[in-house]
């Protein structure tokens, strides 16, 4: 498949480029408020695992806490993916983090270098976010439906590096070529799915070792932000086998559970 920028997502060219398409229901809109909201909308009705949101256009695209996130036509990647957990099966802890290895794992196998992952949810690429990471759970009948989405900066207009407050970084900037959006999103959805066979056994701990080689702030002082609390700072010793964020603190070993909370190099 040609590397094209500017080649438009196309349903077909995906199914071709997946090597189980029958796994996944593709819909492609041109505009819509959120992939993310629409697909937890189609979940209620029934959508079926697997179902995937891909939009070129997104008016309201969200980050955690009713944060934005931004996307631009033909520049970006945004789509959601509705994955339905086995009756029984625990709460999908630490699943944010191993999006994050999925993630990682199919850009790196398209050639991108210095792939990174910022506690909980982000994706660096060279230091800076070139992806955001958003898994919402609901409990449906006693079993955990998920809607993962994903944000990814193939490109970065001028205009979303100047409205975001922290360094955005872009995907054309870390590999060989600018990848084409319809061979990533496949790769992507592959990998996501080898991902949650995996993580319906295993839960996140077989994760654990494939997220801490990638840890951006390894060994480093930061500051955990959570809305009406002092901040925490500590040194990142790593993750736990739940995808808690392990802090060497003066007042001893905290665990960080995600959430609400929000870190920053100290
Ligand atoms: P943080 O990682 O800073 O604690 P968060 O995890 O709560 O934030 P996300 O939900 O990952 O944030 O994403 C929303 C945030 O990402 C926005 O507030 C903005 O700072 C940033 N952002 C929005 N769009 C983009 C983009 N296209 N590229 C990079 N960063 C973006």
């Amino acid at each position: 498949m040609q590397a094209n920028p500017s080649e438009p997502l196309s349903t077909p060219v995906i199914a071709a480029a997946l090597q189980v398409p029958e796994r996944f229901a593709i819909s492609l809109l041109d505009s819509c408020e959120s992939t993310s909201t629409l697909l937890l909308e189609r979940a209620q009705q029934g959508a079926a695992s697997g179902s995937v949101v891909v939009c070129e256009r997104q008016s309201a695209g969200r980050g955690r806490r009713g944060r934005v996130w931004l996307s631009a036509p033909g520049d970006s990647l945004t789509f959601s993916l509705l994955w339905r957990f086995p009756a029984g099966m625990p709460p999908p802890t630490g699943l944010s983090l191993a999006v994050g290895v999925a993630t990682a794992r199919a850009l790196e196998d398209m050639g991108a270098a210095g792939v990174q992952l910022k506690w909980p949810n982000d994706v660096l690429a060279d230091g800076a976010k070139v992806g955001g990471i958003l898994v919402e759970t609901v409990s449906e009948g006693g079993c955990h439906v998920v809607v993962i989405g994903l944000g990814l900066n193939i490109h970065l207009p001028r205009e979303i590096a100047d409205a975001v407050d922290i360094e955005a970084g872009a995907l054309s900037s870390v590999m060989p070529y600018a990848p084409s959006r319809n061979l990533l999103l496949a790769n992507l959805l592959k990998a996501l799915a080898a991902m949650l066979d995996a993580f319906e056994r295993s839960g996140f701990s077989v994760f654990a070792e494939a997220w801490q080689s990638r840890h951006a702030h390894a060994g480093q002082f930061v500051r955990i932000l959570a809305e009406g609390v002092e901040p925490i700072e500590g040194r990142c010793i790593g993750v736990d086998r739940d995808g808690a964020l392990l802090l060497d603190t003066v007042s001893g070993l905290r665990r960080i559970v995600s959430g609400d909370v929000s870190l920053r190099p100290a």
